[in-house]
């Protein structure tokens, strides 16, 4: 490990540290969007509202394949973690492990058969028994509060990942992560990339090389277009002629300034694309209550919340028969007041055992009390046909219709 620390390197810690605390759940959030736009797609229930209900995965796909891998480099927690247990390392081994060449580069393709396995065998042939030992399960439950882990397997997969991580810096984003993957296919052609001049290179310097996370080789190029580079800036920053520098079509650029755009490019378009829908929703919802007053028919399975002046919302209704879920974890987004709200739902012996609200756009006012009802009473009923909470219809049959969402993706087939 090789590290110069200068104003980026801090930023970039700044940036970990703030998603790590804020989103730890954003690694599963995300990879739970891509299962539930995939299966909708193939299932034919594809529509607006999914678009809706998984915008920041939509708005990640569009900025990573601009980019790059900056998820990877700044938020995502699970990455992190890796990067902090590799710090721990030279306090444990006097030497460093370096891992043989050929087999890192046979190794990293590990990760898109990983993808391609989940895509195939676990989405679209719904055979899930291999959810009892998948890490990121296990790893989205201990950084619950409080922690909780359902299968021990999972667990040991996830220590063991974790002791792995002491040898080789990102061992499981090098190897193992199919999240990993998905985003290294999509930044083929992104317009950042970082340049250097082999000519400039000072003779036998592989300082650079040495600084990369992902073990890329980067004394030997003159310009960085491996789609395992995760944007982490190490090798710009530790270069001792400064010629290791990020561009945009060939014109060198601040790096501190294109990390921030991306990150804060994420987080308002994500905010902005949610302010449109919600107006969206609103027009639409003016149109239904006006029609309302004349006549709705009811439609077979699904029934209708009023209340007050808000407007209706359709609920799915979801009773949990025992044994027809498999345990395990499951992420489920749907639209409440506003789009966006996502629960993750932890199945436990055939029963919904926890509801965990990993992310949301609710009024925080308005949304407290649906929060501590909804998920409680939807536990105690093992349905989501519960309730919802007096003058929060839409934030309470958000929640329902999440956990609805997610209960499709644990359905034993
Ligand atoms: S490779 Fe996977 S675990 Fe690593 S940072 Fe990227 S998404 Fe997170
Ligand atoms: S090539 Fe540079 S920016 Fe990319 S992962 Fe390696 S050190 Fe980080």
């Amino acid at each position: 490990m090789l590290r110069r620390k200068n104003l980026a390197y801090y930023f970039r810690l700044a940036i970990q540290i703030m998603f790590l605390i804020l989103m730890p759940g954003l690694f599963t959030m995300i990879f739970g969007q891509m299962k539930q736009l995939y299966t909708s797609v193939i299932l034919g229930k594809f529509n607006f509202n999914l678009v809706a209900t998984t915008l920041p995965l939509v708005i990640l796909v569009v900025l990573t394949m601009i980019f790059g891998r900056f998820f990877c480099g700044y938020m995502c927690a699970f990455g992190t973690i890796n990067d902090l247990i590799y710090r721990f390392s030279p306090k444990f081994f006097k030497t460093k492990f370096k891992a043989n060449k050929r087999v890192d580069n046979f190794l990293k393709l590990l990760k898109y058969a990983i993808l391609l396995f989940i895509i195939i065998v676990v989405w679209t042939l719904g055979i899930s028994e291999l959810n009892s030992i998948n890490p990121w399960d296990a790893f989205s439950q201990l950084i619950q509060f409080p922690p909780q882990v359902l299968s021990i397997k999972a667990l040991i997969v996830l220590i063991i990942i974790f002791i792995d991580a002491l040898f080789i810096e990102r061992f499981f984003c090098r190897y193992l992560c199919p999240l990993g993957a998905f985003l290294s296919i999509l930044q083929v052609f992104r317009i950042v990339k970082i340049r250097k001049e082999k000519t400039v290179c000072i003779d036998g310097c592989t300082a650079c090389t040495r600084s990369c996370p992902m073990g890329i080789d980067l004394d030997n190029v003159n310009r960085v277009d491996s789609i395992e580079c995760i944007e982490c800036m190490n090798c710009v920053g530790v270069c001792p002629k400064n010629n290791a520098k990020l561009t945009v079509f060939g014109r060198v650029v601040n790096q501190i300034l294109v990390i921030a755009i991306f990150v804060l490019a994420f987080l308002g378009f994500k905010g902005l694309a949610e302010k449109v829908i919600e107006f969206k929703m609103m027009k639409e919802d003016k149109e239904r209550s006006i029609n309302f007053g004349e006549h709705i028919p009811k439609p077979d399975g699904k029934r209708r919340h009023r209340h007050g002046n808000e407007e209706q919302q359709q609920v799915q209704n979801v009773d949990v028969a025992q044994g027809k879920y498999k345990d395990g974890t499951y992420v489920g987004s749907a639209i409440g007041f506003k789009p966006g709200l996502t629960v993750e739902v932890t199945i436990s012996g055939g029963k919904i055992s926890k509801i965990e609200i990993i992310d949301h756009n609710e009024t925080p006012s308005y949304a407290e009390l649906p929060f501590k009802i909804i998920p409680n009473e939807i536990i105690k009923k093992q349905s989501t046909n519960v309730d919802a909470v007096s003058g929060a219809t839409r934030t309470s049959v958000g929640i329902m219709n999440a956990v609805a969402e997610a209960l499709k993706q644990a359905e034993q087939k």
